[in-house]
């Protein structure tokens, strides 16, 4: 199976979850899955690999675009979902 870029597939399994989040030194041109730039050869960028709604996506990121994502959605879950941090 590919392994990098970004990827989606079906999968069985309907809970949402992060499964995995690492950072790689690109070794190759890789494109952010956020602002859709390249992210160059020789940068560190963040890979995530996570079920939702059904779908297993692997997914690509700048450092500074998984950031602002992980503040997006801290921020939309503020109020409802405070208490599990
Ligand atoms: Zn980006």
């Amino acid at each position: 199976m590919k392994s990098d870029g970004n990827s989606i597939y079906r999968t069985a399994t309907m809970t949402d979850q992060q499964i995995d989040k690492r950072m790689h030194k690109a070794r190759k041109k890789h494109q952010c899955c956020k602002c859709q730039t390249p992210i160059e050869k020789g940068t560190l960028y963040t890979k995530t690999v996570g079920t939702f709604d059904g779908y297993f996506i692997s997914s690509t990121w700048h450092k500074e675009c998984h950031v602002d994502h992980v503040l997006y959605v801290q921020e939309r879950e503020r109020g409802s979902f405070w208490w599990e941090h």
